[in-house]
C-alpha cells in the first residue's frame, strides 16, 4: 500500500527518506510541497529529480480525509464535515476576523470522556485521528480557501478544541504539532497554537516536555464536587493535581499564563458564590479566564446562562484582577459553536444505547 506522506512530521519523513536511500535535503523539499505549497501531486514537485517523482507516484500518496459537506454562517464560520472511514466523521470550524483565521480541529472521533455538557462526549469513543487526518484538516482548510494576495494562508492560528480530547492521542497530536511549528510546513510560532484539555495531568507534563504550546484548560467548576459532575476525569485527576500540573506547564510555555475555560450552565456554575470559589482556586496561577456560553444541542437538559448572570461573574472575577473574557458564539447557526460539533461518531463504546436505556 501507497505510503501517506501526510503522516509524517519533519523528522518522520527525513527517517522514511532515508530508508528510500534519499537525502535528508529531498524529504525537506517535499515537507515544504506539501504543506507550504499545498500540493497533493507529485509530478508538479519539479526540483525533485524525474526518476524519485516517478518512485513517489509508485510509492507513496498525499490524502487527506475527504469532505462530505460544507457549510457557511452569516458570520462567515464554515464548518466542514470530514469522512475519516468506517461510518465516522468529524468536524473543523474555521472563524475568520479581522486580524487572524482560527481554525478549529478534532483530535479523535468521539470522546470517551463523557463531559456531561458537551455533544461530542454523548457520542461516546471511536477511535484516535491519525496524523494525516489531524494535519490534514489544516492542509485541507487552506488548500480550500487559498492564498491571499500576500501569499499567506488563511489560517493563522490553530486551536485544538474540536471533537475528543487531545492528550489522549498524544504522539498523533504531538507530529501534527510540530508540523503546525515547523519553519518548512505551516511556521506558526506557539503562541498561535492552543491546546485545549479537560486536564489529563502527566499528559501535560509530556506536552510541557516535548512540544509545549499554548494552554487552555477546560476548568468549568471551582470544588471538586461539582466538578466530578461536569468533567468526569476530574475524579482521576482533581484539582489540587491539576492546579500544579499547570504552575509545571507555565515553567515551559510559550505565553506566562493559562487560559482557564468556564462553560456558563445556568443555574449550575454561574453563581457569585463560586465565582469567589473560582478566585481562590486559580489565586497562585497566573491565568485568564473564558467564559464559554453554554451551546445546546438536542439531547442536552442544560440552559446557557443569561447574559446579566455571566456578566456578573465576570465582574466578580475582574475585580480580582483576573483578566475574563467571554467568548463570543460564533457560527451557532451552523452547528458549529464550541460542544456542538457532532459529526456522525459510531459509538464502540455504545453509549447512545446506553443512554437511551437500551442494552449495547
Ligand atoms: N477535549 C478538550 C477539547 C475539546 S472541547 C477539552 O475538553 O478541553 C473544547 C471546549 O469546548 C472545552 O472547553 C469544552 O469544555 C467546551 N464545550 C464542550 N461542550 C460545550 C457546550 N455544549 N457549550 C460550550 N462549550 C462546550
Ligand atoms: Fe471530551 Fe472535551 Fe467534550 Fe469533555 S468537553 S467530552 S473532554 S471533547
Amino acid at each position: 500500500m501507497a505510503t501517506n506522506l501526510l503522516d509524517f512530521d519533519a523528522q518522520q519523513m527525513t527517517d522514511w527518506f532515508a530508508e528510500q536511500g534519499e537525502k535528508p535535503f529531498r524529504a525537506r523539499q517535499v515537507l515544504r510541497w506539501i504543506h507550504k505549497s499545498g500540493e497533493s501531486d507529485f509530478s508538479a514537485m519539479t526540483d525533485l529529480a524525474a526518476s524519485l517523482r516517478d518512485k513517489l507516484q509508485r510509492d507513496a500518496c498525499i490524502t487527506a480525509p475527504t469532505v462530505v459537506r460544507e457549510e457557511l454562517s452569516s458570520d462567515g464560520t464554515r464548518k466542514w464535515l470530514l469522512n475519516v472511514g468506517t461510518g465516522n466523521a468529524i468536524e473543523t470550524v474555521f472563524i475568520p476576523e479581522a486580524e487572524r483565521g482560527t481554525l478549529c480541529i478534532s483530535t479523535q472521533a468521539g470522546c470517551a470522556l463523557d463531559c456531561s455538557f458537551c455533544s461530542t462526549g454523548k457520542q461516546g469513543f471511536n477511535r484516535n485521528l491519525s496524523v494525516s487526518e489531524i494535519i490534514g484538516q489544516l492542509w485541507w482548510a487552506n488548500r480550500q480557501m487559498g492564498k491571499d494576495a500576500d501569499g499567506l494562508w488563511p489560517v493563522s492560528n490553530v486551536v485544538l478544541m474540536g471533537m475528543g480530547e487531545p492528550l489522549l492521542n498524544f504522539n498523533n497530536t504531538v507530529s501534527a504539532l510540530r508540523l503546525m511549528l515547523d519553519d518548512h510546513a505551516y511556521g506558526l510560532s506557539r503562541r498561535r497554537v492552543t491546546l485545549s484539555t479537560s486536564g489529563i495531568v502527566p499528559a501535560m507534563d509530556r506536552l510541557r516536555d516535548e512540544c509545549p504550546v499554548a494552554l487552555a484548560v477546560s476548568l468549568h467548576a471551582p470544588n471538586n464536587a461539582l466538578r466530578d459532575v461536569l468533567v468526569p476525569i476530574n475524579k482521576k485527576y482533581p484539582l489540587d493535581l491539576l492546579m500544579a500540573a499547570c504552575q509545571r506547564y507555565l515553567e515551559k510555555a510559550p505565553r506566562d499564563f493559562i487560559t482557564f475555560e468556564y462553560v456558563m450552565l445556568r443555574g449550575v456554575n454561574d453563581s457569585v458564590q463560586l465565582a469567589y470559589e473560582l478566585i481562590e482556586l486559580v489565586r497562585d496561577v497566573p491565568c485568564k479566564l473564558n467564559l464559554i456560553p453554554f451551546n445546546p444541542f438536542p439531547q442536552t437538559h442544560y440552559q446557557r446562562s443569561d447574559k446579566d448572570t455571566i456578566q456578573r461573574f465576570r465582574d466578580v472575577l475582574m475585580q480580582a484582577d483576573i483578566v475574563t473574557t467571554t467568548r463570543k458564539t460564533r457560527g451557532d447557526d451552523i452547528d458549529a459553536a464550541c460542544g456542538q460539533l457532532a459529526g456522525q461518531v459510531q459509538d464502540k463504546t455504545k453509549r447512545t444505547h446506553r443512554l437511551m436505556g437500551a442494552r449495547p
